[in-house]
């Protein structure tokens, strides 16, 4: 199946499209590597770094021409452009994404196409940064990550082993996972860490303006907190498209921490060692 691909068409030329582009660019995966953005700087930028062989102008026309088309797009823009792609596809030609949250994009792939194609198999990969833009494209992002398919009840063996295919050929591991399963997993793994570290950073801020303790902050305040630096428009959208996962998850922390809060309160050393103590051995196994 993989030798039958010869274009893949990335709408959304951002971080996550642009180095997808460049690593099947880079590992010869097809023949040509087309890409799509809204944003006509960032697909000229593509083009001049080398990211995509060629830019499509018309989106439609290069749908039509494509054996695999990946949409990485903002999840929130999904509905419109599959609106807009849905006449164009082939009946043949393999569609995935790579948004954060995968109910909303089957839901609205469900809505589009009523039936969901065969040849539909949503993803994430588990890889990225808080940069965002095709100027940050990286060729190895997902080289030793984590790529999570969530093949639908209609997505088709071959299709799936074709996706799987290309993730793999950018040095990623490919995970198969039902979509609700991946939204609770996610919430808790990614999405609750960075609600933490925003309203850390913004907590703190407040303070910082009157006292700049900023200045004196160390490592392990940089570590916790770097993801605060992400892309506030896709964490938007990310909390609405997730929300009752979310919720769940900072319900469960806010427990947590209440446990801790009385642990230190009342000089409880056994419960707050407890706590310590659990939390660095958890650590430790998976680091
Ligand atoms: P980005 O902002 O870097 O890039 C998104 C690109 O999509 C932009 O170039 C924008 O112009 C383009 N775009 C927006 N609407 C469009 C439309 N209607 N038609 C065509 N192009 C359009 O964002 P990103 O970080 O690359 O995120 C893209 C997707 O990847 C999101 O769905 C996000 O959930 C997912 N994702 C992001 C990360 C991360 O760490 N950034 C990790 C895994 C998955």
């Amino acid at each position: 199946m993989r030798s039958s691909i010869k274009r893949v068409l990335v709408i959304g030329l951002g971080l996550i499209g642009g180095s997808l582009a460049k690593a099947l660019r880079q590992r010869r995966y097809c023949q040509t590597v087309v890409g799509y953005d809204r944003n006509a700087e960032e697909l000229e930028a593509g083009l001049a770094l080398g990211v995509i062989d060629e830019a499509a102008s018309d989106l439609c026309e290069a749908v039509r021409s494509a054996d695999l088309v990946v949409l990485a797009v903002p999840v929130k823009a999904t509905d419109a452009v599959l609106c807009e792609i849905r006449p164009a596809l082939r009946p043949e030609t393999l569609l995935t994404d790579v948004g954060s949250t995968k109910n909303n994009v089957v839901a609205a792939a469900r809505s589009i196409f009523g039936e969901l194609p065969p040849t539909f198999v949503p993803g994430h990969p588990i890889a990225g940064s808080e940069k965002s833009g095709v100027a940050a494209a990286d060729a190895r992002l997902f080289e030793r990550h984590k790529v999570i398919l969530t093949p639908t009840e209609t997505s088709s063996a071959a299709a799936t082993l074709a996706v799987a295919r290309m993730w793999q050929s950018t040095g990623a591991e490919v995970l198969q996972m039902e979509v609700g399963r991946h939204d609770e997993v996610l919430a808790a793994t990614s999405h609750l860490p960075h609600m933490l570290a925003f309203s850390l950073v913004d907590t703190l801020a407040a303070e910082a303006q009157s006292t700049d303790i900023f200045r004196y902050a160390a490592g392990g305040f940089r570590d916790f907190t770097r993801i605060a630096a992400s892309d506030p428009t896709m964490w938007h959208d990310i909390c609405l498209a997730n929300r009752d996962a979310i919720l769940g998850q900072i319900d469960r922390f806010a427990a947590g921490v209440e446990k801790l809060r009385q642990a230190i309160a009342s000089g409880d050393s056994q419960a707050m060692l407890g706590i310590f103590t659990r939390a660095k051995a958890s650590r430790d196994h998976f680091s």
